[in-house]
């Protein structure tokens, strides 16, 4: 199938009030795992490759490798830079043929996010391109699996200025701070969904919520009842691969092929996108 952009893709979930899953794929294993997932549920993915990620590949033959492996699938699927730094990475990004690409400003102090997020927002559009911006700051790391994490709320997003935020840039998903952090949460995540209400009333694109792995179903629904339409979700799926591989190398006594190993975990990651996509209530795009 063609790729397919997030403003696209996200209308429908929009009129039916359910959430598309964004997957981190760093390498080729986890992509073909997500991909497989969307093609076996007919649901739409969004394919998230993390600029943090980028050094472990090359990247001149890794992104038109997804290209072509999403074209000759059947899955409806949104190529997308996750937490891209500058507006550098992200044109690098779209010049390849992403479809979306998400420019995270979320640290700089308000008016200077909005510039980057602005200048990003016009070189994409005039691409086809959707872009993604965060306001407020999800806490906990991308890249490295820390000790544990608890949202801060000095960086949750405040309602009046998402509004303002969205009128300004012409962003078509924005990522809000309302208790999620990335990585694994130290203690109960506690989430803040009257936040999440008045800001979904101020403001009328998608609302991503980052930090998905730790939540509870019930977290979940809350969530998509009160607004959120995209979710990221990554630690606990490479959590569930790397368990897989270790009882397979306990069981086995380290007496395994490589090829067997990576199929075992990869094929846990694909049924963890699964559960997912049903928890998230994705459905298949009208017409397919
Ligand atoms: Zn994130």
């Amino acid at each position: 199938m063609p790729l397919i952009s997030l403003k696209e893709l996200l209308k429908e979930a929009v009129e039916n009030r359910y959430a598309v899953g964004g997957f981190d794929a760093g390498e080729h294993g986890f992509a073909e795992a997500i991909i497989q997932a969307a093609e076996e549920t007919k649901a739409p993915v969004i394919l998230m490759v993390p600029e943090v990620f980028l050094k472990l590949v090359a990247v001149d033959s890794f992104f038109p490798y997804l290209i072509n492996r999403i074209r000759s699938s059947s899955a409806h699927v949104d190529l997308h830079l996750d937490h891209g730094t500058c507006y550098e990475s992200c044109l690098q990004a779209i010049h390849y043929g992403f479809t979306s690409v998400m420019i995270d400003g979320s640290l700089l102090p308000y008016e200077e996010n909005v510039a980057l997020t602005k200048k990003v927002v016009e070189a994409a559009h005039a691409a086809g391109v959707s872009v993604e911006a965060e306001l407020g700051h999800v806490g906990g790391s991308e890249e490295t699996i820390m000790e544990g994490s608890v949202a801060d709320e000095r960086f949750f997003t405040e309602p009046e200025e998402a509004a303002d935020f969205v009128k300004k840039t012409g962003v078509d998903a924005l990522a809000v701070s309302i208790g999620t952090v990335h990585g694994v949460y130290r203690g109960t995540p506690k989430l803040d969904l009257e936040r999440l209400s008045a800001i979904r009333s101020r403001v009328d694109i998608p609302l991503v919520m980052h930090g998905g792995s730790g939540l509870t179903d019930q977290d979940f629904k809350n969530v998509i009842q009160c607004g959120i339409n995209k979710i990221n979700y990554f630690t606990a799926i490479s959590h569930t691969a790397v368990e897989a591989i270790k009882e397979k190398l306990q069981s086995t006594e380290g007496k395994v092929f490589y090829p067997d190993l990576i199929t075992i975990a990869l094929r846990k990651a694909k049924e963890a996108v699964v559960k997912q996509i049903e928890i998230f209530g994705t459905r298949p795009r009208s017409g397919f």
